[in-house]
């Protein structure tokens, strides 16, 4: 059968399994290339967020690079007789695969991360994976990876969404139609008092501490335990949108959460670089910067994605052999340094303010934006026979 992606409004319905499969793999290849075994690199790692985007790209890099033990948790929907299944499904049983051939011992949870339940579950997979493992049920590394629209708070059994708002002004901004190359103007009303604490709520620190909390309990961190979970700042342009907006603050509570976190264990905040992932295609003037930002890193030879990034996290901030994590001023490991270098960042405005209907498709990299959203799905990817 052969499978066709199925894209309505800059969201991709389907997947391709096979395509996943092979976007696993050469994930998998660049780790076993590019990062060594290390004395302090983690045994038994955590991944809340496992399946797409930067949490499996955590997941991949600790294991097929430091060997290690992985339980992973995510939310997707499974594929049926006439369904695919969501991308993440579909990476979640590649990994699993390729861990399997190669040795390592791996545990998926597909559930809600926010619940009571999955963390109940996910304390007895951890001490299940190190039995098999033959090491202590002890957690060194917990990567905090989610990317969600909604949350039910375990608590109260409330259901709080998310939305990508300003706050105190009106937003709008040009943005850039992935599929075609069309520019169009993107408004936003600002976000009610009720908008920005829902938004904190679902992607705010709170259950980061909880998760945290509930593996304390069980004892199953190590002495050395660390946890990450990721942020975006990116250029002043955005932040009437990003920074400054509701999502921005969601992320501020994240960084609060690792102050209080690392009051007991070591916690920090990772500010990333900007990149396609199933979510960033459909904020406002994030598809615009994106393509002009991959333009500009790819002439300069300095792009990434996600698994490069994370490789690099990994290997030159938290597993560097030096005993230290480098730092900024506020406690937060900055992947985002290439992206905002002001040649960089003065490159990719200079080109924004050039883009116009007819000259985009050679001023940006929207080929390139649309090429990495179809193989976050598994499509057109290299290699893979799609008849
Ligand atoms: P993504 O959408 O690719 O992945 C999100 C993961 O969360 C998936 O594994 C999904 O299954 C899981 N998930 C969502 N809801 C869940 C639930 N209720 N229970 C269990 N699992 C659930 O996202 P991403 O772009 O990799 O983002 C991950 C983090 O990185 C986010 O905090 C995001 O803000 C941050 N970040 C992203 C970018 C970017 O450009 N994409 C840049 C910097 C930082």
């Amino acid at each position: 059968m052969s499978i066709k992606p199925m894209i309505r409004n800059n969201i991709c319905l389907n997947s391709h399994p096979q395509g996943c499969a092979a976007a696993v793999k050469n994930q998998i290849e660049y780790v076993k290339k590019n990062l060594q075994a290390a004395e302090t690199a983690p045994k038994l790692t955590l991944v809340v967020g496992c399946s797409t985007g930067y949490g499996l790209a955590s997941r991949i890099s600790a294991a097929f690079g430091y060997g290690s033990v992985t339980v992973g948790v995510s939310f997707e929907k499974e594929a049926s007789e006439k369904y695919t299944g969501t991308p993440g499904y579909n990476n979640n049983v590649a990994f699993e695969s390729e861990a399997e051939k190669a040795g390592l011992v791996s545990i998926t949870l597909n559930g809600d991360a926010f619940s009571n339940e999955i963390k109940a579950e996910t304390c007895n997979a951890i001490k299940q994976a190190a039995a098999k493992a033959g090491i202590p049920a002890k957690v060194d590394l917990v990567v905090y990876s989610l990317a969600s629209p909604v949350r039910t708070d375990p608590k109260s059994g409330v259901l709080y969404k998310s939305v990508i708002k300003p706050i105190g002004k009106n937003y709008s901004g040009t943005t850039l139609g992935m599929m075609d190359g069309v520019l169009s103007t993107a408004s936003a009303e600002p976000a009610t008092e009720e908008e920005i604490t829902n938004t904190i709520k679902v992607m705010g620190g709170e259950d980061w501490e909880l998760w945290m909390e509930a593996l304390d309990k069980e004892g199953l961190l190590s002495s050395s335990s660390c946890t990450v979970a990721y942020s975006y700042i990116g250029p002043e342009l955005s932040w009437d949108i990003y920074k400054n907006g509701t999502i921005g603050k969601a992320k501020e509570d994240l960084e609060r959460a690792s102050l209080e976190i690392n009051k007991k264990h070591k916690a920090w905040v990772s500010v990333m670089k900007a990149l396609v992932t199933r979510s960033s295609a459909v904020i406002p003037i994030i598809p615009l910067y994106i393509s002009c930002l991959f333009k500009v890193m790819k002439e300069m030879g300095l792009h990434e994605g996600c698994i490069e990034q994370i490789v690099r996290l990994y290997r030159d901030r938290l597993y560097t052999g030096s005993g230290s994590v480098p730092v900024d001023g506020e406690n937060r490991i900055r992947l985002d340094d290439w992206e905002m270098r002001d040649d960089v960042q003065k490159a990719t405005v200079e080109r924004m303010g050039r883009v116009t209907a007819e000259n985009v498709f050679t001023e940006t990299d929207v080929a390139g934006f649309k090429q990495d959203f179809m193989e976050a799905h598994g499509f057109e990817v290299a290699g893979v026979n799609y008849n």
